[in-house]
């Protein structure tokens, strides 16, 4: 998934060999990455993991190790980041305080020399993109923290560059507003059509927003794909254990019986097995919210049944969380939506005997 078709328009951008060190520390192994046209794509990852160094490389401010880098079929390899058709927008963006929200916005355009009539039409239409048309007048001071994100949005799209880099743009705000300007950044994304390339640590803001997700650890992308694909099959366990929570239990895999073995528990079966040696160690991943809490004894067609003890319960307001023990020590969690499953979980004691079910279809064997 990690390449385009060869026909069609060059990527917005292609990265070929893309390596990065400094001095003998390889922060970027050698990468391949095509990203479409007008795509909003996330770069995630936990810190350190090299995503600002990949960025940095892909803007110009960073020289890389080897490797080239295309934007829009051009190679760009020596050519200064002003020269390069991109803007980017950071955490830390800084706004002109003497200046209008109206003149922030229109300040590359003037020191290019635009047109004035251009200028204005093109200001204002930023403005609306981001909704502050009503804002033009006012200084930074009087904006809250969201509405001066959003400036600085309209600022690094206002010249129509090609690709737009977002390094944790959204870092500094608090929860509730970064939930809604996930979703005010895609819309925006699309109405502009403009190619996105977003930095984050936060899985679920690159869930949400992204076209495809580069899962990168270590230097290195892991798996690249859909919000979907990169949840329901992620690639490794630490792909799974990053996105969303995933319940991951080590074992080995018989392909021939088709069976994952816990040891301690005994077998359970699955519905794929990867390509690996027999006893080679394996991981079986499943999300909390397709385990299942049942009676004590309870058979459901087809699943995997375990006996365990109810831990533990925590009310989230949408769901509950379970921990259910396994008799072999393994502690699984369990998410229940509000309902009648949980209100009958609810009334179940903590450490009353249980039996955890799955159906192998939710189930993914992976390597460990
Ligand atoms: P964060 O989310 O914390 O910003 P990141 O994934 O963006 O992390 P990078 O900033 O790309 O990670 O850093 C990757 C690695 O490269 C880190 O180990 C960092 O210490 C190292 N590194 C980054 N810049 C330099 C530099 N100029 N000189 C030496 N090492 C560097």
């Amino acid at each position: 998934a990690g390449t385009a078709p060869a026909t069609g328009p060059a990527p917005a951008v292609r990265l070929r060999g893309l390596t990065k060190s400094f001095g003998a520390n390889r922060v970027v192994d050698p990468l391949d990455l095509d990203i479409a046209q007008n795509e909003f794509f996330s770069i995630l990852g936990p810190s350190g993991c090299g995503k600002t160094t990949l960025m940095r490389m892909i803007t110009g401010f960073e020289t890389p190790t080897a490797g080239s880098i295309e934007l829009d079929g051009r190679n760009v390899d020596g050519v200064a980041t002003r020269q390069r058709d991109l803007n980017m927008l950071f955490q830390s963006y800084a706004l002109f305080p003497h200046l209008s929200v109206y003149e922030n916005v229109a300040f590359e355009l003037r020191v290019r020399r635009t047109p004035k009539r251009e200028i204005d039409d093109r200001v204002r239409a930023a403005l609306e993109l981001v909704r502050l048309s009503a804002f033009a007048d006012r200084k930074p001071a009087a904006l809250s923290g969201g509405q001066r994100q959003r400036v600085a949005l309209a600022r690094a799209v206002v010249g129509r560059p090609a690709v737009v880099l977002l390094d944790e743009p959204l870092g500094a705000l608090d929860q509730k507003l970064r939930k809604e300007m996930q979703f005010e950044l895609k819309r925006m994304q699309r109405e502009v059509g403009i190619t996105f390339i977003y930095v984050t640590h936060d899985q679920e803001e690159a869930l949400t927003m992204s076209d495809r997700i580069a899962v990168m650890s270590e230097g290195r992308i892991q798996q690249i794909g859909t919000p979907t694909e990169i949840y329901d099959t992620p690639a490794s366990r630490f792909v799974a254990g990053f996105i969303g929570s995933c319940n991951l239990i080590d074992g080995v895999a018989d392909a021939a019986t088709g069976r994952f073995t816990i040891p301690g528990v005994g077998e359970v079966p699955v519905d794929e097995i990867p390509d690996a040696a027999p006893g080679t160690p394996l991981t079986l991943a499943v999300r909390p919210e397709r385990v299942r809490v049942l009676p004590d004894g309870a058979r459901t067609e087809g699943g995997v049944h375990l006996p365990a003890t109810l831990t533990q319960r925590v009310f989230l307001g949408d769901e509950w969380i379970s921990h259910l023990a396994l008799d072999s020590g393994i502690v699984l969690s369990a998410s229940v939506p509000s309902g009648d499953a949980a209100r009958a979980l609810a009334a179940t004691a903590d450490g009353a005997r249980v039996t955890v079910s799955w159906h192998p279809s939710d189930s993914r064997v992976i390597p460990t």
